[in-house]
């Protein structure tokens, strides 16, 4: 079965068909991180949600190409420079490295290009360059570069591809200069910003004279160097929609006149009170803070993965609570499933796959997906309780497809990986020892399984080995 997609550009959902000839590979780009400060969840949702199309893709059998962005230089990372006195790296490494780790411990796959924009200002400068030689872009008087949208549109291009602007309303000629602003002060947008003495360090020299890069032109440089000129699926969260992406596809257009991506996919917003979560209203939650609270990475990450991706939803500390639950049922499930099937392996049953995979094909569908998910827990719990009527191998077939979907989602129970035999066996003759009173040879037993990175917890149903 073939996926559907929400394409913002056409407003409606689509066959995904990537550019390849042949089928096989896909161009991710997402755009990353501002590194000015730690991460919200609300940022993660989006980043989950990268991580989700990503690994369906791969579970469809496409060689994925991800490739997500740094942001390391713009407006709010210069200002926090210049308030703790200090140098942009020193600065935005910290943030960058924080970023990674929570990343990590909401088991995000690490994109296979990770680009820095500090890292691209020569191919920045040069698309800025075939702007201005294209007539689209020009130089102001302080020695800044603008993209001008009448001489763009002048060229049969259209500016309002991803949202439809009302041009009568617009002030032609006016400029934009920050990297943020609303549709309704559309105007002509940064692509290069003069240096001004607030800049402190931060510049670069140019044709222009001495400046640094708008956020837009940054995305349009990294995506289009690492992934050509036209690239398959680009993503992010909603807000980005305007000015961010519209301006993504006007200079990449503007420059290589070649459509700039395929299908443009966003991410709904993670809420706070019906108020979406950010910085700048203060109602967030970072990963660090929730982790504190004694959540882990995986609930979080469940919890970020409930909803439809289009679909915004409220966070709550309650609603987390029930990620929590739902995650002990899937795995009271999966654990039962695996003492019944002991020793004894199967091929993963089909059906559960089959219903997941056909949820996911319909714009990534997660909450139908959920739905199939919860409904075959009932289904094999009233198989297994209170009388087990599974035998080993049809347990063994149920638990390969629960941790097929489980790795699909990336929601692995930590520490589940299967248990080297040869530690299985040390572990069984630590218990023979115990049983001889030898405790000498017990205890040796347990430190070279120590040492090997495991550790022996006491269970009501005997000892079990957990990875250190
Ligand atoms: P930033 O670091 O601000 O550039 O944002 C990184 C990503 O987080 C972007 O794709 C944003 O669209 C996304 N984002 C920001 N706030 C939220 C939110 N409340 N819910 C979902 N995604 C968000
Ligand atoms: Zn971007």
């Amino acid at each position: 079965m073939s996926l559907k997609l929400f394409n913002t550009l056409s407003r409606s959902v689509q066959d995904f068909n990537p550019l390849d000839p042949a089928g096989k590979s896909v161009d991710l780009y997402c755009c990353g991180p501002t590194v000015y400060d730690f991460a919200h969840i609300g940022n993660f949702r989006t980043f989950v949600f990268a991580d989700l199309v990503r690994r369906y893709l791969e579970f469809k059998g496409y060689a994925v190409r991800h490739v997500m962005n740094i942001t390391d230089v713009e407006d709010k990372i210069i200002q926090r420079v210049r308030e703790n006195k200090t140098t942009l790296r020193e600065y935005t490494g910290k943030f960058e490295a924080a970023f990674f780790e929570d990343f990590q411990a909401l088991s995000c796959l690490r994109p296979h290009d990770t680009p820095r924009a500090t890292e691209y200002i020569a191919d920045i400068i040069a698309l800025v360059e075939k702007l201005v030689a294209r007539g689209i872009a020009y130089r102001a008087a302080d020695g800044s570069v603008y993209f001008s949208i009448e001489k763009y549109q002048g060229c049969g291009c259209r500016y309002g591809q991803l949202l439809k602007l009302n041009f009568d309303e617009m002030r032609p000629g006016e400029r934009v200069s920050s990297d943020e602003y609303e549709k309704e002060s559309v105007a002509d947008f940064a692509l290069w910003k003069a240096r001004v003495p607030d800049d402190g360090e931060v510049a670069w020299p140019s044709p222009w004279g001495e400046g640094r890069p708008g956020w837009h032109v940054e995305c349009s440089a990294m995506s289009m160097k690492i992934l050509g000129e036209s690239f398959d699926l680009h993503l992010g969260g909603e807000d980005l929609i305007f000015p961010h992406h519209e301006d993504e596809i006007a200079q990449s257009e503007g420059a290589t006149g070649k459509p700039f991506v395929k299908h443009w996919v966003h991410g709904a917003h993670l809420l706070v009170e019906g108020k979406k979560m950010s910085k700048r209203l203060g109602n967030y939650y970072t990963l660090r803070d929730l982790l504190g609270k004694g959540f882990s990475g995986r609930e979080i990450r469940h919890l970020l993965l409930t909803a439809h991706y289009r679909e915004s939803f409220n966070f709550t500390l309650g609603g987390l609570q029930g990620a929590r639950a739902a995650l002990a049922r899937l795995d009271e499930c999966a654990d039962k499933l695996k003492e019944i099937a002991g020793t004894t392996t199967a091929t993963a049953e089909p059906e559960l796959i089959q219903k997941v995979a056909a949820a996911l094909d319909e714009d990534l569908n997660m909450s139908r997906a959920w739905g199939e998910i919860f409904e075959w827990v009932r289904e094999k719990n009233k198989l297994l309780l209170p009388d087990n009527k599974l035998s080993p191998e049809q347990a063994a077939a149920s638990l390969g497809a629960i941790n097929k979907i489980l790795a699909l989602l990336g929601l692995e129970k930590a520490g589940a990986e299967e248990i080297p035999a040869e530690l299985t066996a040390l572990l069984e003759q630590r218990q023979a020892a115990r049983k001889a009173k030898d405790f000498k040879r017990s205890d040796a037993i347990r430190d070279e399984l120590k040492a090997k990175g495991w550790v022996i917890e006491d269970t009501p149903k005997g000892p079990k080995l957990k990875k250190l």
